[in-house]
């Protein structure tokens, strides 16, 4: 076991990481079903990040969640669309103060679920990513919307839309790259060489 990355040597990510400076904090509340998947990014995503918080949970007490969600000067963004079944609360006036982004990661269907049980999550005000950059995942989870991304891409995407040029999202995304292949290439078969068969996958 690594004691950094808290995965099993063969599968340590430490390598991988790629320290990335950021102003913007983040706080990624993750799905228990999440945190236990070999091919979820969020592990990643936190050894590279400067500022991410995880916090692995479905049902977050309100004192408990309000605690985790705000932080004085820092105004709070759900990075999440605005959608029929949970339309986003009014927008703000822009304003220069440092941002909180929290993230929810979640299969589509649970993080809508976390969000409509969690008033406090609702009431936040939203930033939804204009047009979600086309995944480096889908080889190895099938994407249940055309536009979900993995949460360590959507995440990068924000804060490349919030910090501008100077946020470097490159290393990181490459580094997810290869994340991608090396969990791919422990999914083939034994004995089996070249790409899987198209459909496989889980
Ligand atoms: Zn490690």
């Amino acid at each position: 076991m690594c004691a950094r990355c808290l995965r099993p040597q063969a599968t340590c990510l430490c390598a991988l990481a790629r320290p990335t400076g950021h102003r913007t904090e983040v706080l990624v509340l993750q799905h228990p079903q999440e945190q236990r998947q070999a091919k979820n990014s969020v592990a990643l995503l936190r050894l590279s990040l400067a500022h991410c918080e995880v916090v692995v949970g479905e049902r977050f007490e309100p004192a408990a969640l309000q605690a985790l969600l705000h932080r004085p000067g820092r105004q709070t963004r759900l990075l999440y669309p605005d959608v029929p079944a949970a339309p986003a609360p009014p927008a703000p006036p822009a304003a220069g103060a440092p941002l909180r982004l929290v993230v929810i990661d979640a299969t589509w269907r649970k993080s809508l679920r976390m969000l409509l049980e969690h008033p406090a999550l609702a009431a936040l005000p939203r930033l939804s990513l204009d047009a979600p950059q086309p995944t480096r995942y889908r080889a190895i989870r099938a994407a249940r919307r055309a536009d979900q991304v993995s949460t360590l891409e959507a995440t990068v995407q924000a804060l490349a839309m919030l910090e501008g040029p100077c946020f470097q999202a490159a290393p990181l995304l490459d580094a997810f790259g290869r994340f991608v292949a090396d969990v791919q290439a422990r999914q083939r078969p034994a004995g089996a060489e070249g790409p899987a068969p198209p459909g496989g996958g889980s």
